[in-house]
């Protein structure tokens, strides 16, 4: 049955070239089977057996976070709070987030996820990726893979996060790309290439042997140091190659002739006080770039995709237009999928704005905005 939204007051969708919107006033969408069938002026909307109203409110696509770490045990609020106090952030203390995974039941984890997942929801994101790489050992990676696989398709194994306490580097890059990796299941391999977790060399061995048994290779990439990981990724043509807070201008040259997407994620530096990468500036030289939270409890505990793209907006150099397409269409480029788009013959997957335009995302940073969240025309969320 179809149901017309009716006097939406600004109705946004990305268009193809990178960061920018496509935006009509007074417009209405039509949705049936879960499926826009049409859009355009509310004046010509065609009738439909449900009407909702929608005055005075913004629709836009569904956000699609990318990158997200949601399967895990624990809570990491005092490193927060010391770092804040001045300590520096390291890619160890990963290790502390490992132990409470290994030690918690199948249903803590389950519970944990859930719980985050309905977060999602409430800050407008219906698509999202999860990563495993709290486990470390197969055991606990098999379980996190299985766990995110009733959340979502969009499963990443990051077996290769850290190194575990008690293990030698490139014995566990080993188990990674063998045991490991032979007893998992999942759609996309990832690896954390950077000072104090994987090098180059060994990040090529765990996604080779990933894209040898059939996963798809992204990585974590350039957050704390530039070690040459963004001619990897692209070399292996990576969907996407997240952080990038320290790129030179070669990188910057790579990405623009590939089909890698520049993953930014505002949260792991606002949380770990390090300065931000220049968003704006890659997407005004050509490359696709995405914005997702990186929700995980030790370096970014967010899993607002509106607080990223304030931040962005802010701080990265994005225009508002920018930050959005980035949000949506460039997070499901980083997905290799065609969802962050709301036109005819897209899944319905939108949010409700309580405001006139998109730009009050970055506008009234911290409030609440988001009103209802459509998954395939289904209401996931409604803020009371
Ligand atoms: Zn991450």
């Amino acid at each position: 049955m179809a149901t017309c939204y009716r006097n939406i007051a600004t109705l946004v969708s990305p268009a193809e070239a990178i960061g920018e919107l496509t935006v009509i006033t007074d417009a209405a969408i039509v949705v049936d089977d879960g499926q826009v069938t049409w859009l355009g002026k509310d004046l010509d909307a065609p009738a439909c057996e449900t009407e909702v109203d929608l005055t005075g409110k913004t629709v836009i696509p569904g956000f699609v976070d990318s990158h997200s770490h949601l399967v895990f045990g624990g809570e990491r609020s005092e490193e927060f709070a010391s770092r804040m106090a001045g300590k520096k952030y390291e890619a160890g203390g990963i290790n502390s987030t490992v132990s409470a995974t290994r030690s918690a039941t199948a249903e803590e984890l389950r519970a944990n996820t859930a719980g985050l997942v309905q977060e999602l929801f409430a800050s407008g994101i219906t698509t999202f990726e999860i990563k495993s790489g709290y486990g470390l050992d197969i055991e606990t990676e098999k379980l996190s893979l299985e766990i995110a696989s009733e959340f979502t398709e969009e499963v990443t194994f990051l077996g290769a996060h850290v190194v575990p306490a008690g293990s030698e580097s490139d014995d566990y890059t080993d188990l990674v790309a063998g045991k490991m990796l032979e007893s998992i299941t999942a759609k996309w391999v990832d690896v954390f290439c950077d000072t104090g977790a994987f090098s180059v060399v060994q990040a090529r061995k765990v996604l080779t042997a990933g894209i040898a048994a059939g996963l798809k290779p992204r990585m974590h990439a350039n957050q704390l140091s530039n070690i040459g990981a963004i001619a990897l990724a692209v070399e292996l043509d990576c969907a996407s190659v997240d952080h990038c807070t320290f790129l030179d201008d070669n990188d910057i040259e790579l990405l623009k002739n590939s089909n890698t997407v520049a993953t930014l994620l505002p949260g792991a530096e606002f949380s770990t006080r390090s300065p931000y990468p220049q968003g704006g500036k890659l997407m005004n030289a050509g490359i696709a770039v995405a914005l997702a939270t990186d929700c995980n409890p030790g370096s970014s505990f967010t899993s607002s995709m509106a607080f990223c793209i304030a931040v962005a907006v802010r701080d990265m150099g994005f225009s508002v237009d920018q930050a959005i397409w980035a949000a949506t269409k460039g997070g499901a480029m980083a997905l290799r999928g065609n969802q962050g788009v709301l036109e005819v013959g897209s899944r319905a997957d939108f949010v409700v704005l309580d405001a006139p335009n998109h730009i009050y995302l970055a506008y009234r940073p911290g409030v609440a905005i988001i009103s209802q969240t459509f998954l395939q025309g289904r209401k996931v969320f409604e803020r009371r």
